[in-house]
């Protein structure tokens, strides 16, 4: 398919092959009501220091995440050459549109970008920056770190995660970097559609890939912060691109698996959404996890949504209205271990 496809319209301002620290853009041409002759800027840091793995670090794929964003934007503002072996390319807003109209989807086209993979170099704009991750920065890395979070509408715990592979020796790999990330929580993540994600994109090329939801409601908080940009070094750490000791989480990581859809309570009302637990609490299948009251008149029962398996509440919609097709809740399944073997069991309590 690519060798049909003409070049990316993307052009970088930064030398790729160049050691040291450059802050530069990457370009992608627009024609608008505000400039007829413009360009989208999407803000890239390239660290370089001699020979070694490329790490692909990003944030803002939504453009409402702020965890990844305000942490990416520090690392590339601090992160000194000598500090690196290798590579590290970091873009912290990969739909800038987005990010700075603080949406998830671009204000250009609509665009989702975590939909819109592989892209196409003759689609809308956020299609355009997806086929330049696809055919250009993605084939330049080892290893892959995308930092999402929940964005205004989803809260989350914080996790690290990989997928499972068809290639066991990926996934493996792959699954060491989520625990070395060192979120409070590490996941075998299920997606409801895979398809369009860049995720798919990064790990169909072989690549070594590991995801995060790091909180959630449009903001970020001194936690979720510290936690993630321990996550980004420990990640660096682990693939061999920075000196120094992995920071394990002071209390003893929790392994999820998403075995199937199950894990998504989805609404079927529209109405004033009331979850009856917190984020991080165990519920059993059966139990009540969310009530949706009618708006429109008192004395109506509310309707109840109840867990559809075991496990722990990781995640939940932020505001409290919820609409038709609205995620409530999502329950994952507390494992011994994310391995298909069994070998890399969660770390004792006593220890
Ligand atoms: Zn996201």
């Amino acid at each position: 398919m690519s060798a049909t496809l003409r070049p990316s319209p993307i052009s970088a301002t930064v030398d790729f092959d160049a050691q040291g620290v450059q802050h530069g853009f990457l370009k992608l041409p627009i024609s608008i009501d505000t400039s007829a002759w413009g360009a989208v800027m999407i803000p890239i840091t390239v660290v370089a220091n001699g020979e070694g793995p490329t790490a692909l670090l990003t944030g803002g794929n939504h453009g409402d995440e702020y965890e990844g964003i305000t942490s990416l934007l520090k690392l590339a503002s601090t992160l000194k050459a000598e500090d690196v072996r290798g590579r590290v390319i970091i873009v912290p807003m990969m739909n800038t549109p987005a990010a700075e109209a603080g949406k998830r989807t671009s204000p250009l086209d609509g665009g989702n970008l975590n939909r819109s993979f592989p892209g196409d170099p003759n689609g809308g704009v956020t299609s355009q920056i997806a086929d330049y991750f696809t055919r250009v920065l993605v084939p330049m890395c080892d290893v892959a770190l995308d930092l999402h979070s929940g964005g205004r509408t989803l809260d989350i715990v914080p996790f690290a995660a990989a997928h499972r592979l068809d290639d066991l020796a990926q996934e493996r790999a792959s699954l060491a970097g989520a625990v070395a990330f060192g979120a409070p929580y590490a996941m075998m993540m299920f997606e409801l559609d895979a398809t369009k994600l860049y995720d798919t994109a990064v790990e169909s090329q072989g690549k070594t890939f590991v995801t995060t939801e790091l909180g959630g409601g449009g903001t970020s908080t001194p936690q979720s912060l510290a936690l993630t940009e321990r996550g980004v070094r420990n990640f660096l750490i682990h693939y061999g691109l920075m000196a120094g000791e992995i920071e394990k989480p002071t209390e003893p990581m929790i392994y999820v698996d998403m075995p199937d859809a199950s894990c998504y309570v989805q609404s079927e009302h529209s109405g004033l959404l009331e979850l009856t637990l917190s984020l991080g609490e165990m519920v059993q299948q059966g139990d009540v996890l969310a009530r949706v009251y009618d708006m429109s008149r008192t004395g109506a029962v509310p309707v109840e949504y109840r867990a559809q398996r075991d496990g722990v509440l990781i995640a939940r919609r932020f505001p409290a209205k919820v609409g038709m097709g609205d995620t409530i809740a999502v329950v994952a399944e507390v494992v011994e271990s994310l391995e298909r073997e069994g070998s890399l069991s969660a770390p004792k309590p006593a220890e």
